[in-house]
């Protein structure tokens, strides 16, 4: 395997630990994916190992049929979908699953998260959207990914009475998304006991977006 490879093995294996530190997992009931730079193959989790157990060797090795490469323990259950992502999505390097408690919560109910933290527009873009019902196995999940993000800015989405999907420019930042995710729909679902969260005006969406996209953070040095 190549340097490449080797090194995002060990991404891929360590994010996973962020997984657990924000508590978005129970069991072995999450996880995540990296594209390998320039090669149609990606790195996921495999199947059913506990998160403890983890190491960079043990990572999947697929291509972008899913189909494992070498090695050999069997990629996450989740692998289809991942692969549809990646072979519809090129921008996206990363995808992560999770079941966490919030999300799908709303994932349950079918409601899309709407937008009303300024949280939200910075990350999210607006709302973070429900995809359809879909059974795991085949590619229904991916098109359901891929149909609903299409139309949206939000690198999250929230699979019909499942759980939450979240794709980023790499790995990191597919799990950032999941996160945040988390965060907004419980702050969310908390507001709501209260009483019904205001909007936050489209031109002000945008425009937190926009920044926080764009010139919020640290700049890259040259
Ligand atoms: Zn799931």
């Amino acid at each position: 395997m190549s340097a490449v490879v080797g090194k995002l093995r060990e991404t891929v294996c360590r994010l996973h630990d962020e997984l657990v530190r924000y508590n978005l997992v129970a069991w072995t009931a999450g996880n995540i994916s990296g594209r390998v730079p320039g090669e149609d193959l990606f790195v996921i989790k495999p199947s059913g190992v506990s998160y403890d157990e983890l190491s960079p060797e043990s990572m999947v090795v697929c291509d972008l049929d899913g189909e494992p490469v070498g090695g050999e323990l069997s990629p996450s259950s989740d692998t289809a979908a991942h692969a549809y992502v990646y072979r519809e999505m090129p921008q996206v390097g990363g995808v992560v699953h999770t079941h966490s408690t919030y999300a799908s919560a709303w994932a349950a109910r079918g409601e899309a998260i709407p937008c009303v933290l300024t949280a939200m527009a910075d990350e999210f873009g607006g709302e973070i959207p429900v995809g359809p019902f879909a059974l795991i196995g085949g590619d229904d999940i991916g098109r359901g990914i891929v149909a609903t993000l299409k139309g949206h800015r939000s690198p999250a989405i929230l699979m019909r009475n499942h759980g939450v999907f979240t794709v980023g420019a790499d790995a990191r930042a597919a799990v950032k998304a999941a996160v945040m995710c988390e965060d907004v729909a419980r702050t969310v679902h908390v507001a709501r006991q209260l009483g019904e969260p205001l909007p936050i005006p489209r031109p002000a969406v945008d425009s937190l977006y926009d920044r926080y996209q764009n010139v919020y953070g640290q700049r890259s040095p040259r």
